[in-house]
């Protein structure tokens, strides 16, 4: 057993941690407040930094690193900055699908251009009335000759406004015996006729991450844009999460580190009865808490990426890690922005945009009750 990260994993460790202070800090405030993008360049500068795209394979232009890689740059990226670090890491986010799934044409095409910060891409599975029950989504994707006319709408889609092409979970056989042979995963170029998309504002956190609702009217994409199997689109997902909550894990192992190095510094310089509010033993206990929660989460979450990139997916396993990791950040912001007093409450300290960002790590990729499902369907 060896708990270390190798000499490569510690400099791709280091790059990413470079990155976040001088790229995604300076960035963090105005974005958040004004709940816009970052500029493109910022992905352009991850690209040739090496960040974007770290699962795809090198015969795809990509450096072709683990999960425990993409791990680790996500949790680096996240201790800054929850709503940039996605505009970063998830700026190829549905790649995975290809990257799993896709043949050979699929692939040449669409991942270098990722990879390069040119292009980028969405995984578009959530409907308005299915979000939990994916299953239950109603898109439709109807074969005519050598094509699929697509019809539906799809809904809190990361990258929505902003990405160049998705894959979408679409039914393809609505009459399959068992609903979860019904769907297929189809890409779709957001440039094609009757595509519309919209931004959704008003986000809680994550407010420099585009999150956008997308509507296909009779939209044809040609049929070799099916990815894997007809009839497979739900089972090809439900492999993609186990590989990709691995990486929501990080963010919140990110989010939770970084809200604790904040709070160890301002217990420190500020003083209240005259003392620093370091010196208080009952909050070097609550420090000591948190900085325990956030060592669990991190050990869960590394050991599942690890297993994913053994290929011995481990789904109990990754929906722990996603759960704990995601409750861990709302724990210890929540504990982080009450150490901070008054100022806490205010958007000059970074503490209350932690606290807003890290509620979402609850709620996508599998809200933490569908992971609890996860977990307990082992059990039995
Ligand atoms: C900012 C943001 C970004 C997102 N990005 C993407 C994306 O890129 N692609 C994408 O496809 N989707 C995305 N989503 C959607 C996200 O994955 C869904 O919101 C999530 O899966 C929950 O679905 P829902 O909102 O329909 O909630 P519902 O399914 O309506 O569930 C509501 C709540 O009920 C509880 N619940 C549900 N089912 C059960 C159960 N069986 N037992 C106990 N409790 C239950 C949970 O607490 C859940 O939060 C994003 C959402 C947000 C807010």
């Amino acid at each position: 057993m060896d708990f270390e990260f190798s000499e490569e994993q510690r400099m791709i460790q280091e790059t990413a941690r470079r990155f976040a202070v001088n790229e995604l800090e300076p960035l963090a405030k105005e974005c958040d407040r004004e709940e816009k993008v970052p500029p493109r360049e910022l992905l352009t500068k991850a690209a040739e930094t090496g960040l974007v795209g770290s699962i795809i394979p090198e015969a795809y232009g990509g450096p072709g690193f683990g999960f425990v890689e993409q791990a680790i740059i996500t949790e680096e990226l996240s201790k800054v900055d929850l709503g940039l670090c996605l505009s970063v890491v998830a700026a190829t986010f549905g790649s995975e699908n290809l990257v799993f799934y896709g043949n050979e044409d699929q692939k040449q095409e669409y991942l270098p251009p990722l990879v390069m910060g040119e292009k980028i891409s969405a995984g578009a599975y959530t409907e308005p009335d299915a979000g939990t029950d994916v299953a239950g989504v109603r898109t439709r994707a109807v074969r005519q000759g050598d094509e699929y006319v697509i019809n539906g709408n799809k809904m809190f889609i990361t990258n929505g406004t902003t990405c160049d092409w998705m894959v979408a979970l679409c039914v393809t056989d609505p009459d399959a015996e068992k609903r979860h042979q019904r769907q297929s995963l189809i890409i779709v170029e957001a440039d094609r006729k009757g595509v519309t998309r919209s931004k959704i504002t008003g986000k809680m956190g994550i407010r420099a991450s585009d999150t956008g609702e997308i509507s296909f009217e009779d939209v044809r994409v040609p049929v070799d844009h099916l990815v894997g199997e007809e009839g497979r689109g739900f089972y090809q997902l439900m492999h993609f999460f186990d590989t990709t909550r691995t990486m929501v894990a990080a963010q919140g192992v990110g989010v939770a580190q970084g809200a604790l190095d904040k709070t160890v510094q301002y217990v420190q310089e500020r003083k209240v009865f005259g003392k620093p509010l370091a010196v208080n033993q009952g909050i070097q206990f609550q420090l000591a808490e948190m900085a325990t929660r956030i060592e669990l989460a991190r050990t869960i979450t590394y050991k599942a990426a690890w297993k994913v990139d053994q290929g011995r997916i481990d789904p109990s396993l990754n929906a722990m890690c996603k759960y704990y990791a995601g409750e861990t950040a709302v724990w210890v912001c929540d504990k982080a922005l009450q150490l901070h007093g008054g100022y806490g409450y205010i958007d000059e300290y970074d503490v209350q945009r932690f606290y807003r960002d890290a509620k979402i790590l609850e709620i996508y990729e599998g809200a933490k009750e569908a992971e609890k499902i996860t977990i307990s369907r082992r059990l039995f």
